[in-house]
């Protein structure tokens, strides 16, 4: 089997095709740095980690962008209500980029935390404001938009496939559109470019413009960023399912509407919302729940981690505290069952465990041994790997892998190291840190007096004194190494290193 995707544009399962073979363009939109991000919107980004180390883990390159908006986003996405970050720098008495640089440190603390791995790009909108004059440009040029009380707006009227995203139609359109919104616009759907003289008159940042002095919509942001770094067709966009009426479908229709290419993106990935007994969470109404009161409440992220990849990603998730609680039990006996296999694996000599969690083995093994660890592993385990494979590859079912991974470690039938080695593999995707649960207890029970810490850190020496080509010096940590009954190999994963 290969992945298979359920691509909003069109709403059906699709086998999963890259642009270009073995490479994937993937982008991501992210937060808006007025305020913390709550514990829903860190499901979106679970659900990007998910589609990344999946991707990954079924051997693609996969470069990943994701956006910081740090201008422009008003508190409705239709245009209407107040500047997010202006509001939150007034009310904090701080200035915008202030605001801005406290809570995308806040944020990168969250996906750490959470062992969200860092997309390679993370451009802030401020700092592309001239990729977006230009794309707005090439918009205009392309007889897209008109100027109405100094803000330059997206016509969607010009744009025949508008909606098609969101299978909006326009009579419904009409019917749900909202009243009192902006009086310059045609259509209600139409969407703002490039902000003037419109109510945000003392707006704190602004540039100049073909179109005036002023800032960019919140929509353009993220066409411009992704055109930028992904180019003019790329492989997957995804977000919160709230964004496919208008972020997303304005998305399109400008990106679209530059290039005159046709689908922008191949696959849209959204995921369904975490919602509280009490119903929807809002970042701007200011009462919801972070990771760091979850954290204050005893819990580790890695739990809340755990109880997201037990719901489907494109199922809406119920929030409680005993569901956490349930979630942090079975994280707690997961890692309990991969200290066992530790000991049990402990006494065979060759047990396996990779010197650094850079070490664990990504790549899927497609037969015999798991690379970078000589581990063979037999019928049962490979079994559970492949049905593991298989549950990512149908639309990245995160329950049905982590199913597989608790039969994996309660196999009786297989060996301590082979059931170690295949759950390292996995938690390549899961990132729950099964490895450092490993490693403590290794640390833990090593009887002969030097810590495996210690062992690690000659380890890392001696991979920085080959990197630096001091052949000398790498040697003598290997003989070093030795005398103490460590013995080390190097693979294509990294060096590991066994007791002999
Ligand atoms: P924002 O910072 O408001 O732009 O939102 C960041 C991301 O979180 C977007 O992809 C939203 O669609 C997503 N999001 C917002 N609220 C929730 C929620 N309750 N559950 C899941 N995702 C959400
Ligand atoms: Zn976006």
């Amino acid at each position: 089997m290969a992945l298979t995707l359920f691509n909003t544009l069109g709403r059906r399962l699709e086998p999963f095709r890259a642009l270009k073979a073995g490479e994937v363009g993937f982008y991501g939109c992210g937060p808006t740095v007025y305020n913390y991000a709550h514990i829903g919107n860190l499901r979106a980004y679970v659900t990007h980690d998910l589609l990344v180390k999946t991707l990954k883990y079924l051997g693609y390159g996969v470069k990943h962008v994701m956006n910081i908006t740090d201008v422009g986003h008003l508190s409705g996405d239709d245009d209407s209500g107040d500047d997010k970050m202006v509001k939150s720098a007034a009310t904090r008495g701080k200035s915008v980029l202030e605001i801005a640089e406290f809570y995308t440190k806040a944020f990168f603390d969250d996906l750490d935390l959470m062992r969200i791995a860092r997309a390679d790009v993370i451009p802030r909108a401020t700092e592309h404001i001239p990729d977006m004059i230009e794309l707005i440009g090439r918009i205009e040029k392309a007889g897209f938009t008109y100027e109405s009380g100094g803000n330059l707006y997206f016509d969607i009227s010009r744009f025949p496939n508008y909606g098609e995203l969101a299978l909006l139609r326009l009579d419904e359109l009409k019917a749900g559109a909202r009243t009192g919104v902006d009086e310059n616009k045609r259509n209600p759907q139409d969407f703002v470019l490039w902000f003037t003289r419109s109510k945000f008159e003392n707006q704190a940042l602004t540039w100049d413009s073909p179109w005036g002095r002023g800032y960019p919509g919140w929509h353009i942001e993220c066409s411009a960023m992704s055109i930028k770094y992904l180019g003019e067709q790329f492989d997957i966009h995804a977000g919160g399912i709230d964004h496919v009426p208008i972020h997303h479908t304005n998305e399109i229709a400008q990106s679209e509407a530059a290039t005159g290419r046709h689908p922008w993106v191949r696959y849209w990935v959204h995921n369904e919302f975490l919602v509280l007994d009490k119903g929807k969470m809002s970042k701007s109404s200011g009462s919801f729940l972070t990771l760091r009161s979850l954290i204050d409440q005893g819990y580790n992220a890695l739990d809340y981690r755990y109880f997201l990849l037990g719901g489907h990603y494109r199922s809406q998730l119920q929030f409680s505290f005993e569901a956490l609680d349930g979630a942090r039990n079975a994280r707690r006996s997961l890692l309990e069952r991969v200290k066992a296999l530790s000991d049990q694996a402990g006494a065979i000599p060759g047990a396996y465990l990779p010197a650094s969690p850079e070490a664990c083995p990504a790549a899927s093994p497609d037969a015999g041994a798991i690379p970078g660890t000589g581990v063979v592993i037999g019928e049962e385990a490979r079994k559970a790997l492949d049905n593991f494979r298989a549950a990512l590859e149908d639309d990245l079912s995160s329950p049905r892998a982590l199913a597989e991974l608790w039969s994996l470690v309660r196999n009786p039938r297989i060996r301590a190291e082979e059931a170690l080695a295949a759950a390292f593999v996995m938690d390549s995707v899961f990132s729950l840190d099964l490895w450092k649960a490993a490693l403590e207890r290794r640390e833990a029970s090593t009887e002969s007096g030097e810590s495996v810490r210690e062992i690690e850190a000659l380890v890392a020496e001696r991979a920085g004194a080959k990197k630096t080509r001091d052949f000398d010096a790498a040697d003598r940590i290997r003989d070093e190494l030795k005398k103490r009954g460590i013995a080390l190999e190097d693979g294509p994963g990294g060096t590991t290193w066994k007791r002999i």
